[in-house]
């Protein structure tokens, strides 16, 4: 199995939890947009703890980027990742992952799930292929949202959020549900593409089901 060592250029927070990291690319290193691969802190208490991270830049990019949510509470890999600085190492693995483009859809994200369409989104707009994707964003508040400056830009009027925990004027608030989701649709032959924590993939998948959404229509992780 495929390791290499990266050194860190620059590691910088883009929400209050969430850290954008740019590595040295490794030479012959190729990803498709939405791939992912296993990370770890070349440190020696941390070296064999490895964690999935998607990478978010352009795959011809001269540098790697992650974009990763923190959990100081698990006291875990991404804590770690907070006390790292520009110079400090990363080893990562093969890369794999399921989600991949394959058409015009809608996808759907919570929190740092948005990370495998971030750089599908980055991707389709460099080739100038972004139109006809819709994003529904789902997020506890605003604060959390990702790159909505950019994710805004990319997409205008295709790009729908909504909050749980906050009521913001043109935000939509609550949870996804399916009147929520049948006043998104696009058109029915289109994709669905979803990625979240857990809860919400099970729901939003269930209410897809009910609507008649065909499972080869649906990409997820697998
Ligand atoms: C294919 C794939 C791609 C991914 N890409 C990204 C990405 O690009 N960006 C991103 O932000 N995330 C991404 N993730 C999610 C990311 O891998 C996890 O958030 C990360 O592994 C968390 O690592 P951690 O060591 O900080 O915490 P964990 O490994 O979750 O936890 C460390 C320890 O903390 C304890 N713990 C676990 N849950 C809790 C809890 N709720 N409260 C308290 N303690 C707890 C457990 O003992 C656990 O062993 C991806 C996941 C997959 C599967």
């Amino acid at each position: 199995m495929e390791s290499h060592i990266v050194t860190i250029k620059s590691i910088d927070k883009v929400t209050h939890d969430v850290l954008r990291i740019v590595l040295q690319k490794p030479g012959n290193y190729t990803f498709t947009p939405g791939q992912a691969t296993e990370v770890a802190i070349n440190k020696e208490r941390w070296k064999d703890e490895r964690r999935p991270f998607t990478f978010t830049c352009l795959p011809d990019a001269d540098y790697l980027e992650f974009t990763i949510k923190t959990y100081p509470s698990h006291k875990g890999v991404t804590n770690e990742l907070l006390n790292l600085k520009p110079g400090d190492e990363l080893i990562l693995h093969d890369v794999w992952g399921a989600i991949s483009y394959k058409g015009e859809g809608i996808f759907i994200a919570g929190g740092a799930g948005i990370t495998p369409f971030l750089s599908i989104f980055r991707y389709l707009n460099s080739i100038n292929k972004i139109k006809g994707n819709k994003l529904i964003f789902a997020n506890k508040t605003k604060a959390d949202i990702i790159h909505e400056k950019e994710l805004q830009s990319l997409l205008v009027d295709s790009f729908v959020n909504i909050l749980s925990d906050e009521s913001i004027e043109g935000y939509e608030h609550g949870y996804i549900t399916e009147s929520f989701l049948k006043k998104n649709l696009l058109a029915t032959n289109e994709k669905f593409y979803v990625c979240g924590p857990p809860p919400m993939m099970e729901a939003v998948q269930k209410i897809l089901s009910s609507l008649g959404v065909g499972d080869d229509s649906v990409v997820v992780e697998i």
